[in-house]
């Protein structure tokens, strides 16, 4: 549904921004696409664009793709922003932009909704989800365009039930940009994870959509000419089990009626190894990634972050099983715990040699507001302000040590060498686990045989040519080509070349060492 009765027609632009470079955005697999420039279509601010009155005009500008113009700024009445906190500083820019015009502008999403006082300068600050605080700031926009007095806090009390949401206005994004494609069918995780603020943010109930919406949203992403993987957003895609068993059997139609053009990922918790059932059903629907958030090998630490759920198989064993899908795992670790030792990060290193996971995610421990770690630590006085530090914990261990035990993490387990033959295992034992789907016409299309050409071109040429490691990769290459797999060789590449030019950035110390750091090294967007 939209947001109806509101009165006067306003100009809405809608301004996404810069991501921080970081481990999970891949741009330095950009280069070797045919044109991606960003990670996902934002859901949240499509979401909002799409509720908004249908007579309001709206635009919307991902800056990751493009810098907010003078002419869009000199176009807009309003000014919708929303993020997360590693977008803060941008989020921040975009405000002081908008002010430039004497525009009134609003910021909602995670980050404002966890910390409103990050942004004192913002007109309109939307805490929580879409709902009557939604239809209040557009009563207060309809009726007086121009910037309050002083800053309006309107926090969601009722919220919208996620049957009514709106398709988001993927039309509004130029979804070939991205890299993935991004769908949500719930929100919130029934587990409370210490260090997570899911929980806090949108409960442990999962809120969900309707199977019906979902299939709605994929034509609409297909529609609008997504191709490649869609990405469920969810925070726990098994948060509600029966609800994903439910949906399973719709997705799994709309792949034989659409012809498996597209692939699916998602987020879920490791316990999904024991749930056979689910995954049968995600491998006939065409799941290929599942991002599990591992956190640890260690069973102590699992313990004590409140994570037991994650050893309820065996986490190698788990690991296997979901791969013996199709499905390859995509690992989220966390290093500087309370538990970690002076071995941790000899541990962790063997962990991904064993595992033979290519993609996880290491990063330093960062207490996040309305987390139950923050009050823990704020108790217990380890809450550190210090931006030239890359977590804001006192970590039990020297602070130094953390850090180049995680650095030198990235640096071993992100040698090219080690990373291709995960990557060879991937492709010979995952991969060969998935459904064997019929080809598309689509896919045998000009269209999309000269995509596949030109991502050949650039990374023959950017990494077998040009590349530092064009040994690694040509023994990699040559093995995958012998087989016939382009598909494979072309995805396992790409991502491979980001992971080691992002690791080896890392362990020089020019990338941050959290995803939540607020020491950000990247400039914001300038201004037009
Ligand atoms: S399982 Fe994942 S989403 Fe749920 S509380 Fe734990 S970390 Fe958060």
């Amino acid at each position: 549904m939209r947001a109806e009765g509101i009165g006067t027609v306003r100009r809405i632009l809608c301004v996404f921004p810069r991501y921080t470079s970081s481990f999970g955005t891949f741009e330095h697999a950009y280069p070797l696409t045919d044109g991606v420039q960003a990670f996902m279509p934002p859901q949240g601010l499509l979401l909002i664009a799409a509720y908004l009155p249908a007579d309001w005009p709206v635009r919307f500008v991902d800056e990751n793709i493009r810098p907010a113009s003078r002419e869009d700024f000199e176009w807009a009445e309003a000014v919708f922003v929303s993020g997360m906190h590693i977008q803060r500083q941008q989020m921040n820019d975009i405000c002081r932009r908008a002010h430039g015009f004497d525009l009134p502008v609003a910021i909602g999403g995670p980050s404002v909704s966890a910390c409103p006082d990050y942004y004192p300068s913002f007109d309109y600050l939307h805490v929580g989800e879409l709902g009557d605080a939604t239809n209040e700031l557009l009563a207060r926009l309809a009726q007086d365009p121009s910037r309050p007095a002083q800053q309006v806090v309107l926090t969601t009390k009722d919220r919208l039930s996620m049957t009514e949401f709106p398709i988001p206005a993927y039309e509004l994004a130029e979804v070939k940009k991205y890299l993935l494609g991004s769908i949500q069918f719930s929100s919130g995780c029934p587990y409370q994870c210490e260090f997570c603020d899911i929980p806090g943010l949108y409960g442990r109930n999962p809120r969900l959509k309707t199977p019906e919406q979902i299939v709605a949203e994929l034509d609409r992403l297909r529609e609008c000419g997504m191709t490649d993987t869609i990405y469920f957003v969810d925070d726990n895609f098994i948060g509600n089990r029966k609800a994903a068993l439910d949906l399973l059997p719709h997705l799994i139609e709309w792949q034989k009626r659409t012809g498996y053009v597209v692939r699916l990922a998602c987020e879920a918790t490791l316990n999904i190894a024991k749930r056979p059932e689910i995954l049968e059903k995600m491998r006939e629907a065409q799941f290929v990634t599942v991002f599990c958030g591992i956190e640890t090998p260690d069973p102590d630490a699992l313990k004590a972050m409140h994570k037991d759920h994650n050893m309820m198989v065996p986490i190698l064993e788990g690991i296997e099983t979901i791969n013996s899908y199709g499905m390859e795992v995509v690992s989220g670790i966390i290093m500087g715990l309370d538990t970690d030792k002076p071995g941790t990060a000899d541990a962790l290193l063997n962990f991904v040699d064993e595992s033979r996971i290519p993609l996880l995610t290491i990063n330093l421990l960062q207490a996040l507001p309305k987390t139950p770690l923050w009050d823990r630590l704020e108790r217990e006085g380890r809450l550190v302000e210090d931006d030239s530090r890359d977590s804001n914990v006192e970590f039990l261990m020297p602070y130094e040590d953390v850090v180049s035990s995680w650095k030198r993490c990235m640096e071993i387990a992100y040698e090219p060498e080690k990373l291709f033959a995960r990557y060879q295992y991937q492709c010979e034992y995952t991969y060969a686990n998935r459904i064997k789907v019929p080809v598309a016409p689509e896919m045998k299309s000009w269209r999309n045989i000269r995509r596949a050409l030109i991502m050949l071109r650039n990374i023959f040429w950017q990494v077998g040519v040009l590349g530092d490691y064009r040994r690694v990769f040509w023994k990699f290459a040559l093995r995958r080509l012998k087989q016939g797999d382009i598909e494979g060789f072309i995805g396992s590449t790409m991502i491979a070349h980001h992971l080691i030019k992002f690791a080896r950035a890392a362990s020089g110390g020019q990338q941050n060492a959290s995803n939540y750091s607020i020491r950000l090294r990247e400039a914001s967007v300038p201004a037009e």
